[in-house]
């Protein structure tokens, strides 16, 4: 395999990039590159379907595989049950009767011959099927058993008889306009011109663990004739994928390893008046930590560092704190926020942090004028700005930096191995250091972050009162709205959040506009209600934010754009309708929008269902603990999202369930980088790195 990459790089080094070149090379030996338009039977349109699912290659479209497969099996009718799932083949014995009703609606029934008995079949809006079913003609039956009437309700009905062994269906995602069917035959038709896939794992470790070749278990995911087969075929593809992510986190690591550092000196003295000049003690975790990052600042590589803890742990006083260490070297640092609004709710904190220092901070966001940017631009170019607070434009854009020496971001997930691929084109090598409120466990933790260290932070300071969280159905709306009323009347700001921004039923409290309305018939006449939400423009929602904040609007009714950081200390109580919507640990954060001071505040959870899983936040407010329920609640569903998308397209493997084989692709990844001869390595960075 190496060799392959070798021998083209040279050849395609001149017009194409490594990446490029390696999305050719997955279908290496295809001769001429297959596009999607080769694929019989997928023309323009279909072409376009697949576009919203993701699909642009052959080679999406081979990995996309099934979320999961349909056992289609025989049942012995002579012993199933009634109201029992049943699977039948047989011939169709009368020729079918449709009846019509309401506008659309269709029911087709028809009797059917199988296991020397015969079914009365019903089927609804299914009557284009009429024409082919004729009597004799051969179908498999799979629906809803009524043994009284001796009828199955179908849920489908197709042409052919089914195997004596169990038969494996796959299932797949699918988008509007697109069938199961078609996704199949469009697969399948690919296969007939099927390159050969190459693969990703080396040689020696494919043949330690006996595993199939990429091609074979590509055909069989999407194809598998037994059970037994498609195990095989799956392992071999999750471990591939976790190999390659392992591969990837394990280059980084060596690669910072071997990259210098900044030039920095010790200003411990300095640090401790710092921290001595705060209003506040830092807690041990906290303490622990500004000190890891004091170390990995002077120790001779550079930092890649990960704080996680919970929201209100108290992360951001320490990433002020290493800029201020980085100042003191010298050295510029740009700070990115997930959204403008918590950009300037930083540059605001961070104003007032330094304000007895010559620290110079400038925010860099989007609705500044020409000239403003320009400023910044120029300031950051010939040193004039130490800091820099915005998005991440902050790096994505043309700005030159004089010296940067630190980039800190708030919510790490934004960040990934393309923007900082993007640093090092730029030729910047500043050390990192990532702030996540979405605390994983440590053994999560080191799979999914095996590139970084991690200093974690449980405790959160002393003094904070936990939010008391209850879980209300939907008929207590009438308590709700008492127990807002109670913080209104103490003068407190209050969150409401709701899963959709429109479109809710009217009768259902689903959407923010519905809920301004009913919010407005309760308290419109005592107080100012405000929406805000992700589709609004920026300054839009800094307007209502600003508002908010300076308690013009006392209550914030809005989608999850206040997931993260923000901070009204005078909001105590949060109200989250429809909780079933969310994850434990975007509820979590959710929550930590309030309980910023010291008065006691409040989180409603408003769901009619798994209200059994939503108890789990009125017992504990620990997110570490939280998360670990969600994992093992809801896979590793949450955690795709934490990681910039491009860095882990999992297509098969689902961190969770796949720890262990995480965890051996670790191991063998790393015991594989050390044996290979530097070049090797080299090239494998420019490949998987750049
Ligand atoms: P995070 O970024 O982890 O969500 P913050 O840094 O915003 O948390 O901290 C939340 C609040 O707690 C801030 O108002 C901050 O000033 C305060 N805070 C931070 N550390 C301490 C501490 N050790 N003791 C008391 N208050 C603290
Ligand atoms: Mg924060």
């Amino acid at each position: 395999m190496t060799k392959d990459v070798k021998k083209s790089t040279n050849q395609f080094e001149s017009t194409l990039t490594c990446k490029h070149m390696f999305a050719i090379l997955k279908i290496v030996s295809a001769g001429d590159k297959m596009e999607l338009k080769d694929i019989r039977g997928l023309g323009a349109k279909g072409i376009e379907k697949l576009a919203r699912l993701g699909i642009t290659s052959v080679y999406d479209l081979l990995s996309y595989y099934p979320y999961r497969y349909e056992i289609l099996q025989r049942t012995n009718m002579d012993i199933a049950k009634d109201q029992e799932k049943v699977v039948i083949d047989g011939i169709v014995e009368s020729l079918p009767r449709s009846f019509y009703f309401k506008k659309h609606m269709n029911r087709m029934s028809f009797r059917c011959q199988a296991q020397d008995r015969i079914f009365s079949v019903s089927i609804f809006n299914r009557s284009f099927l009429k024409q082919h079913l004729q009597i004799g003609t051969n179908i498999i039956v799979m629906g809803k058993y009524d043994q009284k009437h001796n009828t199955i309700t179908a849920s489908d009905i197709r042409f052919g008889v089914l195997s004596d062994a169990p038969e494996l269906v796959p299932i797949y995602h699918l988008t509007d306009g697109i069938t199961e069917k078609q996704l199949r035959q469009y697969i399948e038709n690919s296969f007939s011109s099927l390159p050969i896939l190459e693969d990703e794992i080396p040689i020696e470790i494919s043949r330690t663990y006996h595993f199939l070749s990429k091609s074979e278990s590509v055909r069989i995911v999407h194809k598998p004739k037994d059970m037994n087969e498609l195990k095989k075929a799956r392992m071999r593809l999750k471990y591939e994928e976790l190999f390659t992510y392992m591969l990837k986190l394990n280059l980084l690591k060596r690669e910072r390893k071997t990259e210098e550092g900044l030039k920095r000196t010790e200003h411990h003295s300095e640090l401790q008046a710092m921290i001595a000049s705060l209003p506040f003690q830092l807690t041990e975790d906290q303490e622990k930590c500004i000190f890891q990052i004091e170390r990995d600042f002077l120790s001779p590589h550079r930092m890649n560092r990960l704080i996680q803890g919970d929201v209100g742990s108290g992360k951001t006083i320490l990433s002020f704190l290493a800029i201020y260490l980085n100042y003191l070297d010298g050295y510029q640092s740009a700070f990115m926020a997930p959204t403008e609004i918590l950009a300037s709710q930083h540059y605001d904190n961070m104003k007032k942090q330094f304000q007895n220092t010559s620290i110079k901070i400038a925010k860099l966001t989007g609705k500044l004028t020409a000239k403003e940017k320009r400023e910044i631009y120029s300031g950051l170019e010939n040193g004039d700005i130490d800091v820099v607070i915005g998005t991440h434009a902050l790096i994505s854009e043309n700005v030159v930096y004089r010296n940067l020496g630190l980039v800190i971001t708030d919510e790490q997930h934004r960040f990934g191995v393309s923007q900082r691929a993007n640093l090092k084109n730029k030729g910047l090598h500043p050390d990192i250091l990532y702030m996540s409120a979405t605390p994983i466990p440590r053994t999560y933790a080191l799979t999914l972050y095996g590139d970084m260290d991690i200093s974690s932070i449980h405790t959160v300071p002393s003094g904070k009162k936990q939010i008391i969280t209850t879980l209300k159905k939907e008929t207590e709306m009438k308590d709700v709205l008492m127990a807002m009323y109670e913080e209104l009347k103490k003068h407190h700001q209050i969150y409401v959040v709701a899963p959709l921004i429109e479109g809710g039923d009217k009768e259902e409290n689903k959407d923010v506009y519905t809920l301004e309305q009913n919010m407005n018939k309760a308290f419109g006449k005592v107080v100012k209600i405000g929406v805000l939400h992700g589709k609004m423009k920026p300054e839009e929602k800094e307007a209502i934010m600003q508002q908010f904040q300076m308690n013009e609007i006392q209550i914030l009714i809005s989608t999850t754009v206040i997931e993260v950081g923000v901070d009204v200390k005078n909001a105590t109580m949060i109200v989250i309708f429809d909780a079933f919507h969310f994850g434990l640990a975007t509820l979590h954060q959710l929550r930590g929008r309030v309980g910023r001071n010291d008065v006691q505040s409040y989180a409603i959870l408003i769901s009619n269902h798994e209200t059994e899983r939503l108890s789990i936040l009125t017992h504990t407010n620990d997110g570490f603990k939280i998360s670990e329920e969600d994992f093992k609640l809801r896979g590793s569903g949450d955690l795709f999202g934490l990681r910039q998308s491009g860095d882990m397209i999992f297509r098969i493997a689902n961190l969770k369930q796949d720890l262990n084989i995480a965890l051996r692709a670790k191991e063998d990844s790393e015991r594989y980088l050390e044996q290979l001869p530097e070049d090797q390595i080299e090239q494998k960075s420019i490949c998987y790195l750049d």
